[in-house]
């Protein structure tokens, strides 16, 4: 194992754990202690990440949290913000701030 995955493997934990926390702070949950000023710090240490983006399709109603460089389930990052590909229709975003 050399030391580039190591990094690459620290920054998938910590866009985990900040998705974790902003999925809760939208859904107004408990946090545990100090969860959400550790994810703000997580977002500070990382700036290339951005905030996390609930990104959902009005059509088959979809969901995922996603950084804005990340494509995941049927949802793919356009020019225009995030598209769903089995429906065809732009998917609506909003960013969660910590
Ligand atoms: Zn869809």
């Amino acid at each position: 194992m050399n030391i580039r995955d190591v990094n690459l493997r620290d920054e998938q934990k910590s866009r985990q754990a900040v998705r974790t926390t902003a999925v809760k702070v939208l859904r107004s949950d408990d946090l545990i202690g100090d969860e959400k000023a550790v994810a703000a710090g997580l977002l500070r240490a990382n700036p290339g990440f951005g905030n996390p983006h609930v990104v959902r399709c009005n059509w088959c109603r979809e969901t995922r949290t996603l950084f804005r460089d990340e494509n995941d389930g049927p949802f793919k990052l356009t020019a225009h913000g995030w598209r769903c590909t089995p429906c065809d229709v732009s998917a609506s975003s909003q960013e969660i701030k910590l």
